[in-house]
């Protein structure tokens, strides 16, 4: 079988080094840090191959292209066309992925879209940037933040004395005016001695999780605290505090 045939390799710190690599395996070069893995790698293999790969190209695009120097060698035979995927962090946000960042991923929308049973409608639909298909919970995203509710909320205490641990609705303050609502909970009665439809009412504005709001000034601490604070970026959090 042929080989990636190397000699007289005098790039950055080698010394004179011929070597063969094989095609058609993965190969792997280990070593310590500084013993010339990258100089091999990718300053000799990836930078010629791309270099000659280049010189096919009209002057015009090869003006646009990165510009690799010729490696310091003696010869290097039955190279092919490289893909270099360097350990360098790709640019992009949260939505970035190996489709969107190598396009890859219209290609597959688009024959999900054509070809998939049952069929679901246009690429748009399997997209999770778009709101056709993304999914509801994390919005596309793939994680959540959430919180444990428990943690702003003390027990012993009714909602008189301050049951929730969030500074505007301490009591007299303009959110523990806004949530007392003696004709939907018990005001003067301690968190944990609440029914569970009351609490329901104090954290989702409604009596079930997802129920229908009750009162419509009532968001409920549990999704308004979420809203305002962990649905925002960090640069927009400190805009508002509850
Ligand atoms: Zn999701």
């Amino acid at each position: 079988m042929e080989a990636i045939k190397i000699r007289g390799l005098k790039q950055n710190n080698l010394k004179n080094i011929s070597l063969d690599i094989p095609k058609n395996k993965i190969v792997v070069f280990t070593g310590v840090s500084g013993s010339g893995k990258s100089s091999i790698v990718f300053d000799t293999i990836a930078a010629e191959s791309q270099r000659q790969m280049n010189e096919t190209y009209s002057a015009w695009v090869r003006g646009r292209l990165p510009k690799y120097e010729k490696p310091y060698v003696e010869s290097i035979e039955n190279l092919n066309p490289s893909v270099i995927i360097d350990q360098s962090r790709l640019g992009g946000n949260a939505r970035s992925t190996v489709g969107t960042i190598s396009d890859m991923y219209s290609a597959l929308r688009l024959l999900f879209s054509r070809i998939g049973k049952p069929s679901i409608g246009p690429a748009s639909y399997f997209s999770f940037n778009n709101p056709n298909g993304m999914c509801p919970t994390c919005a596309g995203i793939g994680k959540i933040m959430d919180f444990d509710v428990h943690n702003i909320i003390d027990e012993e205490k009714s909602f008189d004395e301050g049951c929730f641990l969030l500074p505007a609705f301490g009591p007299g303050k303009y959110y523990w005016k806004v949530y007392r609502k003696p004709e939907y909970f018990r005001t003067d009665v301690k968190w944990k001695d609440l029914s569970e439809k009351e609490q329901n009412f104090l954290l989702y504005g409604s009596y079930t999780v997802d129920g229908e709001r009750v009162d419509k000034k009532v968001e409920g601490v549990y999704k308004q605290f979420k809203r305002l604070v962990l649905m925002k970026g960090p640069e927009e959090q400190n805009d508002y505090t509850l």
